[in-house]
């Protein structure tokens, strides 16, 4: 049976979280867990958040003391730590800087690795993903131990765990992947193959404070407490998932295609939950940006009718956007989907919904939170309403 440490923290104070994360690693069988997970003179990679330059301690990343509480225990089973991360929008450097990490990294001599190198690789077995350019540093670590932050996510619902790894596609060509997997299962089936060619061995989900609502961007800070940790993506995700108020885990597209795929356990009552009762740490109201649903498990041909139909529509918040056009240059398909035009002397963008494949990097990537996702009156009806 997999097993997680579920863990009440109140505050992103670093000493407690490290003897948070030190109960979790004791309820995980301690020293030897510890030793068997970093093995001697491994290199190890520790991935945090960085989706894009965000201020130190913002909802949208990994909090910096995390990262230090996480570096405090492991820096005595190893002497080769680095970290790293490609945002989708952005340099990884400033990134690093402006969110805390890279002066933690310094204080430990951690490395920051800005995966700006890459290597072009093969998976034979994999769901279906065979050729891949990916971060050299995540791909030639001995252990990955991705740190990421609980958040909703417009297209996968929510992030953690697994998808926190589409940071080690390197920069833009992040979009490419978008245009090639437009819908959600397979996006999916391509995170977990990416997962396997790095070989994530282990996660520490910061959700002291997560984000709810429009995210993972976008979206508004909530504070819930909770450090989920474990080798298993999938159980780590799956505690989460439960937790923000997900009764069902093959609602969450990564964790249907998981379980379709026997990739890793995706039901709660098969999880050993260790530390605290997850009963006692459920959110009651926390705000999802999707409530879940099944039309992206369809025949390809019926899911582009359905999307056009019910899918979700990146919808623009006028009085938010400053016009940057940021969102023109993320979106990854040819021709653009965005058009920015002027309106009574103001510019703005606008979508054509025909072509849009629902990737939402526009919405992801915005700097102002200026988009939001807004079902179709077919859609509400149809959908989803779970909770
Ligand atoms: S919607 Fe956001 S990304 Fe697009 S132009 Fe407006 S502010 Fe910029
Ligand atoms: S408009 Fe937005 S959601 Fe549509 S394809 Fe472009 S980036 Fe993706």
């Amino acid at each position: 049976m997999e097993k997680v440490a579920l863990l009440k923290c109140e505050d992103y104070n670093v000493k407690l979280i490290e003897k948070k994360l030190r109960e979790g690693f004791e309820l995980l069988g301690g020293n030897s867990f510890l030793r068997e997970l970093i093995p001697y003179n491994s290199k190890v990679l520790l991935k945090p958040n960085m989706l894009s330059i965000e201020q130190a301690g913002s909802p949208v990343i990994t909090n910096f003391n995390v990262f230090e509480a996480v570096i405090r225990i492991i820096k005595d089973y190893s002497t080769d730590i680095s970290f790293g991360d490609s945002p989708g929008f952005g340099d990884s450097n400033k990134a690093a800087e402006r969110s805390g990490l890279l002066q933690v990294g310094k204080k430990y001599n951690v490395k920051f690795e800005d995966f700006k190198e890459s290597v072009h690789v093969k998976l034979d077995k994999s769901i279906l993903c065979k050729s891949w350019t990916v971060a050299k540093a995540p791909y030639e670590s001995d252990v990955l131990i991705t740190l990421p932050k609980l958040k909703t996510h417009a297209m996968a619902y929510y992030t953690g765990a697994i998808k926190n790894q589409f940071g080690c596609i390197p920069g833009t060509l992040k979009a490419t992947w978008h245009t090639r997997m437009p819908n959600a299962n397979n996006f999916c089936k391509m995170l977990l193959d990416l997962n396997t060619l790095v070989n994530t061995n282990f996660a520490i989900l910061d959700g002291i404070v997560a984000m709810e609502g429009n995210g993972p961007k976008s979206g508004k800070p909530k504070k819930i407490n909770t450090l989920i940790m474990g080798k298993s993506l999938t159980a780590v995700d799956s505690v989460a998932t439960k937790i923000i108020g997900y009764d069902n885990p093959l609602d969450i597209p990564v964790l249907k295609e998981a379980y379709d795929h026997n990739w890793g356990e995706v039901f709660v009552k098969n999880i050993e939950i260790l530390g605290e009762k997850i009963q006692d740490m459920l959110v009651k109201d926390f705000e999802l940006c999707r409530k879940g649903g099944n039309f992206y498990f369809i025949s390809p041909g019926v899911t582009n009718f359905l999307r056009d139909l019910i899918a979700p529509d990146p919808v623009l918040i006028e009085e938010k956007c400053i016009a940057c056009a940021r969102c023109l240059n993320v979106c990854p398909e040819k021709p653009k989907v965005i058009k920015i035009i002027e309106k009574e002397g103001k510019k703005y963008p606008v979508w054509n919904m025909k072509q849009c494949i629902r990737c939402f990097c526009c919405q992801e990537l915005c700097p102002c939170g200026a988009i939001e996702t807004k079902y179709s009156t077919l859609g509400k009806m149809l959908k989803m309403n779970k909770r």
